[in-house]
């Protein structure tokens, strides 16, 4: 099968003719091409989204929403075909797209849809002499830019509020998993959406990525994505002030404490640790144990993860699937090696996983629990990105608090305790945009999400994404 580029309303072919293998990673074997696109596919594709603003912006926000609503119906109707694109092209189970790639991709275009219709400014009176207010207007085409982790979920939480307030869109996903965001422009398509008004332009990051977020026309960036390519770009689109969202990488503590329901905080820990092959931006990857029930947490840890069944992403058993690439397994795999070479002990796992029949080729990684590692070592300073966690004991809530915020990122942290004075104490003491308490990754669309320090910038949830993607001007009327 052949990707194409979305731009105008058409699916266009790269004007290079050139495309890149794209792989299924659960069996090595090439299963569709996306196109090779460089800087004039996006020049074509701003050029639509330009076109498109002006009677997208006037498009009553009745209309918007209608069809944003529809887009999330399709989503819905067709959440079997998308979870399994999204299984060949990434490798996680397909359970897993069922149950949550696929519904919260949909719930993104619902929320935003129906939040529109609500959105309102504001507006003060200033001592009986004047009345400010508050104008939101869309700034043009957004550019939105996206990871292979999470493909659809993630793009479609920055499509679904740049469309909403009247914005139009270019997007980049991963060249990695291309196959949803194709989908999506076919649902698009069918829901009624006026063309021009979303574009998709498949390709690498350096052409495709880069002549995109600094097209002079692109005031408004949404990224979600590594650090260092955060912070590339960020170092790029400064000198034209342009808007930028960064949501970057993370080193998510999850704190244990000797109070906590143990059963609850093994299971989460578990989930936390190897959910999606530890591919997710919010995995607890430093597992930190008050002392006094290290040797118990650690012993139940390693039964539960030991159960877990690497297998084919397609197997409604298997626990965990493959690795998103070759070079990312490859990845991982040499971070275990640095983590043994930095006096690790390797608990569980390790290596990597050789499976038989059509998955012999795949690219399979361990559960790998690993201890007697420093908290200031590159095993946890740097993110690994796959199902590699690390065991620290501690002592004291301070020395907990203190290794946790010991970290360039500040993404996430969960916290395991009984105690409600403890579950305050600890969260408001944490450097990270989100804090759970007995749980993990459970989220509510209406709540601030974003990281500290270098897990990004710039994005907060809810309404406040429709702020984020306008421009926010205030009119002030003197009376006379
Ligand atoms: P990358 O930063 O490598 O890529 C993200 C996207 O940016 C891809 O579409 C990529 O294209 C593109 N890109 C790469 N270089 C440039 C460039 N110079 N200019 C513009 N775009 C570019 O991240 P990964 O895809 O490897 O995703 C994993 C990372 O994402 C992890 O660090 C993870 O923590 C983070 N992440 C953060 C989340 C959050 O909410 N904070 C959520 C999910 C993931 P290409 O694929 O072609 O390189």
């Amino acid at each position: 099968m052949t990707i194409q580029n979305y731009i105008g309303g058409v699916f266009t072919a790269p004007n290079s003719g050139k495309y890149l293998d794209n792989i299924n990673p659960a069996t090595g074997q090439v299963y569709s091409q996306i196109p090779d696109s460089d800087q004039t596919d996006v020049e074509q594709a701003v050029l639509a989204a330009k076109k498109a603003f002006k009677s997208w912006r006037e498009t009553p926000v009745q209309k918007r929403s209608e069809i944003l609503l529809k887009i999330a119906t399709l989503i819905k109707e067709n959440a079997e075909d998308l979870a399994l694109c999204e299984t060949i092209d990434n490798g996680k189970p397909l359970w897993l797209c069922k149950s949550v790639d696929i519904p919260r991709a949909a719930a993104n275009f619902e929320f935003y849809a129906t939040g529109i219709r609500h959105w309102a400014s504001k507006a003060h009176l200033s001592d009986d002499k004047a009345l400010n207010y508050t104008l939101h207007q869309p700034m043009g085409v957004a550019a939105c830019i996206s990871p292979w982790n999470l493909p659809l979920y993630l793009l479609t939480w920055k499509i679904a509020p740049a469309l909403a307030v009247g914005n139009t869109v270019v997007a980049k996903p991963s060249e990695i998993t291309p196959m949803t965001a194709y989908k999506l422009c076919e649902i698009a398509h069918k829901a009624g959406l006026p063309d021009g008004v979303l574009n998709v332009v498949h390709g690498l990051g350096p052409k495709v990525g880069e002549p995109l977020i600094t097209h002079k026309d692109v005031p408004i960036i949404s990224f979600t994505g590594g650090t260092s390519t955060g912070s590339r770009i960020a170092t790029l689109v400064a000198p034209a002030f342009k808007k930028v969202s960064l949501e970057l990488g993370g080193k998510n503590p999850n704190i244990i404490f000797a109070d906590a329901d143990l059963k609850r905080a093994v299971d989460t820990a578990v989930k936390a640790s190897f959910s999606n092959q530890g591919q997710i931006c919010l995995c607890g990857s430093r597992i930190l144990i008050e002392s006094s029930i290290y040797e118990t947490f650690k012993t139940a840890f390693i039964e539960n993860s030991k159960a877990l069944k690497v297998g084919d992403p397609l197997d409604e058993n298997s626990n965990l699937g493959a690795m998103v690439s070759e070079a990312h397994m490859n990845k991982v795999l040499s971070c275990i090696e640095t983590a043994k070479q930095e006096g690790g002990k390797i608990l569980l796992g390790g290596e990597r996983v050789h499976l038989k029949g059509n998955n012999k080729d795949g690219f399979f990684i361990a559960p790998t629990i690993i201890e007697g590692l420093s908290n200031t070592c590159k095993t946890n300073q740097n993110e690994i990105f796959g199902p590699v966690v690390t065991l620290q004991p501690f002592d004291t809530e301070q020395e907990a608090v203190e290794l946790a915020n010991q970290s360039t990122y500040g993404l996430s942290a969960s916290i395991f305790t009984e105690n409600a004075s403890r579950a305050h104490r600890v969260s408001a003491q944490i450097h990270a945009g989100i804090v759970w308490v007995n749980t993990w990754l459970y989220r509510d669309l209406r709540t601030p999400f974003g990281g500290y320090k270098q897990s990004g910038l710039g994005r907060e949830g809810g309404f406040k994404a429709f702020a984020f993607f306008t421009e926010t001007k205030n009119v002030c009327i003197k009376y006379s």
